[in-house]
């Protein structure tokens, strides 16, 4: 759930009215990297999170880096 959250809050940013940044393909940048996550770990339960944030572990989707020729990426 925390993963699709930032999806569409990456998304929301970027294009608000459907009408600002996608690609030729018509996603957005969210799209792109969607259900991509990097390096993973294994949390104490056996679940998989990419990112610990205030002491919790996330599964958090990649977004669209738009620079180098793009990649999908955490941070930047
Ligand atoms: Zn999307």
């Amino acid at each position: 759930m925390a993963s699709l959250i930032a999806h569409e809050l990456e998304e929301s940013v970027t294009d608000p009215d459907l009408n600002a940044w996608y690609d030729q393909r018509g996603n957005e940048n969210a799209d792109k990297c969607a259900w991509t996550f990097g390096a993973v770990y294994k949390t104490s339960n056996g679940a998989y999170a990419n990112m610990l944030l205030g002491g919790k572990d996330y599964l958090i989707q990649r977004n669209w880096v738009n620079a180098s020729g793009g990649y999908c990426a955490i941070s930047y």
